[in-house]
């Protein structure tokens, strides 16, 4: 089988590292010259090209872009491919691409592998980054189950844990434990910067550790992607955000109203519901 990637980043490099050791022909496209170079350097292709036409010939391919180069991509490939060809994404956010990419390709089989590192780019591909991890495929009314199949297959190759779910179940799940996670750390931040006393501001600068650092990771992280994931997943990120302001809302009630029981309440039943979480 032939397996075509578009956009060799980190999700792009990394499968191909992966679905080449496997023993199945891997074609890569990138913008960039540089970026297809490296990728046949590293093992992560056979062939490379900053030209779609290379992919004429796969059975199917995977588009590893930026959120909102997917469907531009796809509306590309479309007059280039046969109408066999199965074509399946890789971003962060299901429903919106998913209606989209149905209409233009009857064999469009959405996808989310749930692994990923804090770099980016070629060079932070790497073998085996999505062994054990969640890989949910969303598929559609209209998907073909033979699509469906397939891409079924390929996951199982990867070794990483197959869920199916509908595009618009997808996003709220992923809205509670990644998007919401990324816009509370991000107002983390925003808070911090807002304390008017600057020596104040200057000195917990100084203190800040090990729970700071954990916390503010994700909201201190790429710009591109969390305006990305706010645009693509804006209803769902919106409803969970309303939702955390009301836990804080009723958590600051309870804390100015010296409520202890209450608190240490939900901080038990946090305790012991986070493992749930974390598989
Ligand atoms: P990345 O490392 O920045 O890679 C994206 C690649 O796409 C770049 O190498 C870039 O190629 C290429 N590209 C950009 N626009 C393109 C276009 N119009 N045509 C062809 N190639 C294009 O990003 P990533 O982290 O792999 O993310 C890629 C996708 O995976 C996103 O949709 C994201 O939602 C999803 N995802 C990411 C993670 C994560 O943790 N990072 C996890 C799961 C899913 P050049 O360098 O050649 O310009």
């Amino acid at each position: 089988m032939k397996v075509g990637i578009v956009g060799l980043g980190l999700i792009g490099g990394s499968l191909g590292l992966d679905l080449r050791s496997r023993g199945l022909e891997v074609l890569g496209v990138s913008r960039r010259r540089s970026v297809c170079e490296i990728a046949r350097d590293r093992g992560a292709v056979d062939e490379a090209s900053v030209d779609l036409a290379l992919l004429q010939k796969a059975d199917v391919i995977f588009i590893c872009t930026p959120l909102s180069a997917i469907a531009p991509t796809v509306q590309q490939l479309i007059p280039l491919v046969s109408s066999n060809t199965i074509l399946t994404d890789v971003g962060s956010v299901k429903q919106s691409i998913a209606a989209t990419c149905s209409k233009l390709s009857p064999n469009f089989v959405g996808g989310h592998p749930m692994a990923g590192t804090a770099e980016q780019g070629i060079e932070a591909a790497q073998a085996n980054l999505f062994a054990g991890a969640p890989y949910v495929l969303t598929p559609t009314e209209t998907t073909p189950a033979t699509a469906l199949k397939v891409v079924e297959d390929l996951v199982g190759l990867l070794d990483a844990r197959l869920y199916i779910c509908s595009p618009a179940r997808h996003d709220r799940a992923v809205a509670f434990i990644s998007h919401l996670p990324l816009f509370a750390s991000a107002g983390l931040i925003q808070t911090c910067l807002r304390e008017s006393d600057s020596e104040v501001l200057q000195l917990a600068q100084k203190l800040a550790s090990s729970g700071f650092r954990d916390t503010s990771r994700i909201g201190g992280g790429n710009p591109e992607l969390g305006v990305a994931i706010a645009r693509h997943n804006r209803l769902e990120l919106a409803r969970s955000l309303r939702q955390y302001r009301q836990v804080l809302d009723t958590l600051i009630e309870e804390i100015e109203g010296e409520n202890w029981d209450a608190i240490e309440q939900s901080l038990q039943e946090n305790q012991g519901a986070r493992p749930d979480f974390l598989n």
